[in-house]
């Protein structure tokens, strides 16, 4: 069965590309344009990663974030931060936040899927 991912963004010609390259790589694809749209999808239907814009209209992507984490029916859905925004120190602050990995827009066409696929694999398992 494919993955389920929902893209939350609020800007149209992301939305377009990043439906683009994911559903091209045969996953689907779900879009909330809002925090608080965001939240109520997810938990009505959890998907398998969750990409996150940071700067949100009604509920920006930390509060988002932080009500995902804290439900027990989403807290186990990883979530990725998708932001324009990348000075320093706001990677270092989406991972304190609980976010699994931070992905940098614009969006890179030729990296963004398998970026995106290595997210739906997980972390790669400890050597002991
Ligand atoms: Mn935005």
């Amino acid at each position: 069965m494919s993955a389920r991912i929902l893209l939350v963004e609020d800007n149209s010609a992301n939305i377009y590309l990043a439906t683009f390259l994911l559903e091209q790589r045969g996953l689907i694809v779900e879009v909330a344009r809002n925090g608080a749209e965001a939240v109520a999808l997810a938990r009505a239907r959890p998907p398998n990663l969750i990409l996150m814009d940071l700067h949100l209209p009604v509920l920006d992507g930390y509060e988002a974030a932080r009500l995902l984490l804290a439900a027990p029916e989403t807290a186990a859905v990883p979530i990725a931060a998708l932001t324009a925004f990348a000075m320093t120190g706001d990677r270092e602050k989406a991972l304190a936040a609980g976010f699994c990995e931070y992905i940098e827009k614009p969006i890179d066409p030729a990296g963004f899927a398998d970026q995106v696929g290595t997210l739906l694999r997980g972390p790669p398992p400890k050597l002991s």
